[in-house]
């Protein structure tokens, strides 16, 4: 059997109707996102795409067909999240959050659960949000450190009929929703007697008991609805917990797989358009000189080796998205690469390209410094490269039996 590299005709279709709806609906939406300083009131300029968005469809594209959504392969997202993060990455992380948030109820949910949870993620109409509310302001990396380490600090205390949440989160997109009484679904991570959990409190638990810290005002991804929050005791009912008491480590570890290679693409979206920026000015620009400036050297070798590097990490996030999504045990190994070495070479290709375009670069109105701030993110997102995600190579590393050519398939 051979591998094709090409896009179908239904490939095709995606891209082009992810890319219109993106110049449409997000080209618009990025620009009124620069000029807009509060964090909050930016984040929601985005409500009116939101909803375009989910009545033609895309947010249940983000569901699998087996819970009644219309998601497709990896490829297909990677097409859609570069088309639609080239204008807005930060409106793509948004509509996403059901991607991390329901992940554990697909692994571990009962199917009542999975038919509750999923449901307000199948309408198509309303802007229905999820958040994945793992993060905590006083630290995340170590969330599964046994004592006398602190580790995670939201709590879950049973009470009767009820698990009772206190803690403070932070980062996760929509923890406030988008009115402050919360999102649709929020998976919670926390400590109960038995361990690190996972917990689900839709929106009738949370309303009244969310305490708004502060909106982080973010460089680059400056549509996020990212926030501080506390969680003051919130009751959900004991049947919402996902999974057994004690299994949320690993759910909470396999939520974030997908996410993870995608942020491969993500930084694909940004390389490609800081690329279209540096190579146009280096093919329209002499600077003074007698030649446009790509004529010289120097200038070429910078814009070969940034087009090599964008080319790589697509395809390497194309064969980890599709690798995760199709469960295949090559998965987590593939996603770490397609974060880890796509992220940092977001941000060392798109440095690199304000070389080629030079002062003009550090102009804020000038569309490079956007890219960058975006790039700067996805070192640190979705799991920082130094304190997750290089540690989970190492993890994998140190499995007995580990053959480092499983994931390329050449084992
Ligand atoms: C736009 C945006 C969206 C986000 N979405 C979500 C979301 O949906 N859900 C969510 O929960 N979070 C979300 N986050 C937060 C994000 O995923 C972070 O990556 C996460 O909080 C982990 O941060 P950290 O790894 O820096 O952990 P921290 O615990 O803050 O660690 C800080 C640093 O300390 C060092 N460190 C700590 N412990 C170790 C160790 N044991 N070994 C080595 N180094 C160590 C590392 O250098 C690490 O980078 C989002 C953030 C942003 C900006």
């Amino acid at each position: 059997m051979t591998v094709s590299f090409q896009l179908s005709p239904e490939q095709e279709q995606l891209k082009l109707g992810a890319r219109r709806f993106a110049e449409e609906h997000l080209r618009p939406l990025a620009a009124d996102v620069r000029k807009e300083p509060d964090p909050f009131s930016r984040a929601l300029l985005a409500r009116p795409a939101f909803e375009e968005a989910v009545a033609a469809g895309f947010l249940k594209g983000l569901i699998p067909a087996p819970f009644g959504g219309t998601a497709g392969g990896g490829v297909e997202a990677c097409i859609l999240i570069e088309e639609w993060a080239c204008h807005s990455p930060d409106f793509v992380i948004s509509l996403a959050g059901p991607l991390i948030a329901l992940a554990p109820v697909y692994e571990a949910g009962t199917p009542e659960q999975i038919e509750r949870f999923v449901a307000p993620f199948l309408a198509d109409h309303g802007a229905p949000v999820a958040a994945m509310a793992f993060s905590e302001p006083e630290g995340t990396a170590n969330f599964a450190a046994p004592p006398p380490a602190e580790g995670l600090r939201t709590t879950a205390v049973p009470d009767g009929e009820w698990w009772v949440l206190n803690g403070r989160k932070a980062w996760a997109s929509h923890l406030p929703g988008w009115d402050g009484n919360g999102p649709d679904v929020m998976t919670i991570v926390c400590r109960t007697p038995g361990g690190v959990s996972l917990i689900v409190a839709e929106r009738e638990h949370l309303a009244g008991h969310i305490e708004v810290e502060e909106h982080y005002d973010l460089p680059g991804l400056r549509g996020c609805l990212t926030s501080r929050i506390g969680l003051h005791d919130v009751r959900v009912p004991r049947s919402n917990l996902v999974g057994a008491e004690g299994h949320g480590v690993r759910l909470t570890y396999d939520a974030f797989w997908a996410t993870g290679a995608s942020i491969g693409i993500f930084a694909v979206a940004a390389m490609r358009q800081a690329f279209e920026v540096a190579y146009h000015y280096a093919s329209t620009n002499t600077r003074g000189g007698a030649v446009p400036i790509i004529e010289h050297q120097s200038v070429a070798d910078v814009l070969a080796d940034a087009k090599s590097r964008i080319e790589a990490v697509r395809l390497l996030a194309w064969r980890a998205l599709d690798a995760v999504i199709a469960q295949d045990a090559a998965g987590p190994e593939l996603a770490l690469h397609a974060k880890i070495f796509g992220s940092e070479m977001g941000v060392e290709v798109i440095t690199r390209l304000m070389n080629v375009v030079g002062v003009q670069a550090y102009d804020t109105s000038f569309p490079l410094m956007t890219y960058l701030s975006q790039a700067q993110a996805y070192p640190v997102i979705e799991g920082s490269n130094t304190g997750i995600r290089r540690r989970q190579l190492q993890d994998l590393f140190r499995t007995p039996g580990y053959n480092p050519l499983s994931a390329s398939g050449m084992a």
